[in-house]
């Protein structure tokens, strides 16, 4: 087939190079080698606001730009196309009639003589407003961003603990001057500062800090950190996650506190307590002992209510060391269990019918629709401590209230029992709910808690022999409305 076959018509309705030329999204000029011009696009006339006579011949490709770009023009555009034959994308502000500027990206060819001699230069130019305008936006938010950044460097060096952010990864990208002071140091990397960390601590930190990488959640963890003395010294370390919106853990602020002086403070005040509940101990079963030989013998009325008064003062002493031996054995992980079956009926009726005499303002609703032969496998002794302590603080921390509930339910599965004491007292306020199983910790800001005393370690010990059995114990509460404690145990077969 030649060109002649080709329908005439067929030529017409395909792409036509002049149309192209003129109406393309880009503006085309083409001027002599002393900037005169002599084609131009109907894009760039538009852009421009001239009409084709106006320009042609008429207008020097310098007089369509700022005097900066003109001179430009002349030290790089001229020596580049002669050299090159070719520019790439260079950037002018380019001036329209109305005497209004917009900026474009220009590149441009040499046509040349077949000596070598150029006689025009093809020029394409690209209107780039709207880049100009992101590139602005971003300038601007990045200065926001890096002010930003200054104001919590500020912040940051005015604080006495050690701050730190961390990227997705874990690796700390940013500590302010407490860390180099308190390390003695210039310079800072995740392993310098993992190296600080006190050997037996740092799987702890690891353990800890992977999760969170997992799960995105904020952790606190008390670990030691090697000062420039050398020395150890007890840091709360605490972070929080910034998540990314798709989920993934973006990076992380923290903050280091020195808690040395507090935690050798509560290391003492242990070893103290510690070393006088063993001291007392003995004494104590000696008192017992002397009390229950004088009991038997025949005294003077008088004396017998001395002697019974002193009995009752001694069982209190006896409560109250026994509290401590049992934080003593909790914290050197002596807690043992001595295991078997027994009817969680029977405990609570005992632990109840035993309260009713030193409690007896209130009265115990027992909700147990259970069979007595419904067994745990657990140390019945020390369950009977933990539901004692429970529906006593139910009494004691609800003084308005004469009403508490105890109720034992059986799983639906019938795979646990779940022991539940309910009271309609003081409650516990919400952020609070996790320090109350904490050692020594203790309410202070309800009414009705100012007056009941206390050491604070009740629940801090049935939480522990709660746990010991591999459970754990739950609470709800409603500040001045009551609280609810409860746990379950498997039920044994
Ligand atoms: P203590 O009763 O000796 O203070 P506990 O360890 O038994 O110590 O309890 C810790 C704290 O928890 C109490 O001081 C009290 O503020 C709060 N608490 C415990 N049980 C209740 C309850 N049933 N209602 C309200 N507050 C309670």
């Amino acid at each position: 087939m030649s060109y002649n076959d080709i329908d005439k018509k067929l030529l017409d309705t395909l792409i036509d190079p002049e149309d192209l030329y003129q109406n393309a999204p880009c503006g085309y000029l083409s001027f002599l080698p002393d900037g005169t011009i002599i084609k131009v696009n109907k894009t760039l006339a538009n852009w421009l606001g001239y009409a084709y006579d106006e320009i042609l011949y008429k207008k020097k490709f310098t007089d369509l730009i700022t005097k900066g770009g003109a001179l430009h023009f002349e030290m790089f555009f001229r020596p580049l196309i002669s050299a090159n034959g070719l520019v790439n994308q260079l950037s002018y502000d380019i001036i329209k009639k109305d005497k209004g500027t917009f900026p474009v990206f220009l590149s441009a060819v040499a046509s040349k003589t077949t000596e070598g001699r150029v006689q025009a230069i093809n020029a394409t130019l690209y209107d780039v407003r709207e880049r100009k305008m992101y590139e602005q936006e971003l300038l601007l938010a990045k200065e926001k961003a890096d002010a930003e950044r200054k104001r919590f460097e500020f912040l940051s060096d005015f604080n006495p603990e050690i701050i730190w952010t961390a990227n997705s990864n874990g690796d700390i990208d940013y500590v302010n001057k407490r860390y180099y002071q308190y390390f003695n140091t210039l310079q800072f990397s995740t392993k310098e500062a993992l190296l600080k960390v006190y050997p037996r601590d740092r799987l702890k930190l690891l353990r800890i800090w992977i999760n969170s990488i997992q799960t995105g959640s904020t952790f606190t963890v008390e670990i030691r950190l090697e000062n420039h003395s050398g020395a150890y010294e007890w840091h709360l370390i605490k972070a929080a996650v910034y998540m990314e919106e798709n989920g993934t853990a973006a990076r992380w602020i923290g903050s280091c506190t020195n808690i040395d002086a507090q935690v050798l403070s509560i290391q003492k005040r242990d070893e103290f307590i510690n070393i006088a509940s063993h001291e007392l101990k003995t004494p104590i079963t000696s008192l017992k002992a002397y009390n229950q030989i004088l009991q038997r013998m025949s005294l003077p009325s008088a004396a017998n209510s001395f002697l019974s008064r002193a009995n009752t003062s001694l069982n209190s002493l006896q409560f109250l060391v026994s509290t401590l031996l049992d934080v003593s054995k909790i914290d050197s992980g002596q807690l043992s269990l001595n295991l078997s079956s027994f009817s969680m009926k029977e405990v609570v009726e005992e632990a109840v019918e035993l309260l009713s005499t030193s409690y007896p303002t209130h009265t115990v609703i027992k909700n147990m629709d259970l069979h007595n032969l419904y067994l745990v496998y657990a140390d019945r002794q020390r369950i009977m401590q933990v539901i004692i302590n429970l529906i006593s603080n139910a009494i004691k921390y609800s003084p308005n209230a004469d009403q508490v509930e105890v109720s034992l339910i059986r799983s639906e599965n019938e795979k646990l029992i779940k022991f539940e004491v309910r009271d309609y007292g003081a409650g516990i306020p919400e952020d609070k709910l996790e320090q109350i199983f904490e050692k020594y910790y203790r309410v202070s800001d309800t009414k009705n808690n100012n007056k009941a005393t206390g050491l604070g370690l009740g629940l801090y010990i049935i939480h522990n022999i709660i746990k010991q059995h591999q459970s754990r114990i739950f609470v709800s509460s409603t500040l001045n409305k009551g609280s609810c404690f409860y746990f379950s145990l498997p039920a044994s077969s």
